[in-house]
């Protein structure tokens, strides 16, 4: 695949995710694909945007703002923050009109709401989760979810779509679905059926559609290796 445009390999990328959603019994369309173009430099992003993707994952900040500023001219691009955000970088994300992934305690949910207060937004969030309770990884524990989530209700810039994880590392895709459907299964019980559940990423999408996602978080099938 290293040969091929960036064109194709998002056609093909967008083939497995209707055959998945055919599979699983989803609407054609249901789900939600959103680039990751970390490290990936702009011109990666328009030559997506020109074959109709809208929305891009970014994991650092200093990375978001500068893309954010360097594609302002593209007024309907959707950058959402996915990588590890530090309270003290909420504002930065919030001036880059992100949506964030990885909402993950109730200080960074205050920090952002004050943010988003100061910038006249409402700030589009979701929860990320541990679900598999790994000691060194970011997310809230599935214990704390109800805690954080009557938190983030309560700050009205806050505007609060669903739920987001990045489950172990596994070789064995089947060993990832217990993982899938436990995201699902706190998203039944703690908010409404339709609202986002965003996992899977391009070894395990189709898993992850299969449990439900709305949104699968794509990069090296689009964009090739990152170095
Ligand atoms: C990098 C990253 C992805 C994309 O991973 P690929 O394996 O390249 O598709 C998805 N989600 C998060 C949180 C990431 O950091």
């Amino acid at each position: 695949m290293s040969g091929s445009s960036i064109a194709e390999r998002l056609s093909s990328v967008r083939e497995r995710i209707a055959r998945a959603e055919a599979r699983a019994g989803r609407a054609a369309g249901s789900v939600t694909l959103v680039a990751v173009s970390k490290t990936k430099p702009v011109e990666a992003i328009r030559e997506a945007y020109a074959r109709g993707q809208r929305v891009f994952g970014e994991n650092y900040v200093q990375e978001l703002i500068e893309k954010h500023h360097a594609l302002a001219d593209l007024r309907d691009l959707e950058l959402h923050f996915i990588g590890h955000l530090q309270t003290n970088k909420a504002k930065d994300v919030v001036r880059a009109r992100a949506t964030v992934e990885t909402l993950d305690s109730p200080r960074l949910a205050t920090e952002l709401a004050k943010r988003a207060v100061n910038e006249g937004v409402r700030v589009p969030v979701l929860v990320q989760v541990n679900v598999a309770r790994e000691a060194q990884k970011s997310g809230c524990d599935p214990d704390a979810l109800e805690a954080l989530i009557r938190h983030v209700r309560a700050l009205s810039s806050l505007e609060l779509r669903g739920l987001m994880t990045i489950p172990p590392h596994d070789d064995d895709l089947e060993r990832l679905r217990p993982h899938f459907a436990a995201l699902r299964a706190l998203r039944d019980r703690h908010l409404d059926a339709n609202a986002t559940l965003s996992m899977g990423m391009s070894a395990d999408l189709e898993v992850a559609i299969e449990e439900g996602a709305t949104h699968v978080r794509v990069g090296t099938a689009i964009f090739g290796e990152r170095s």
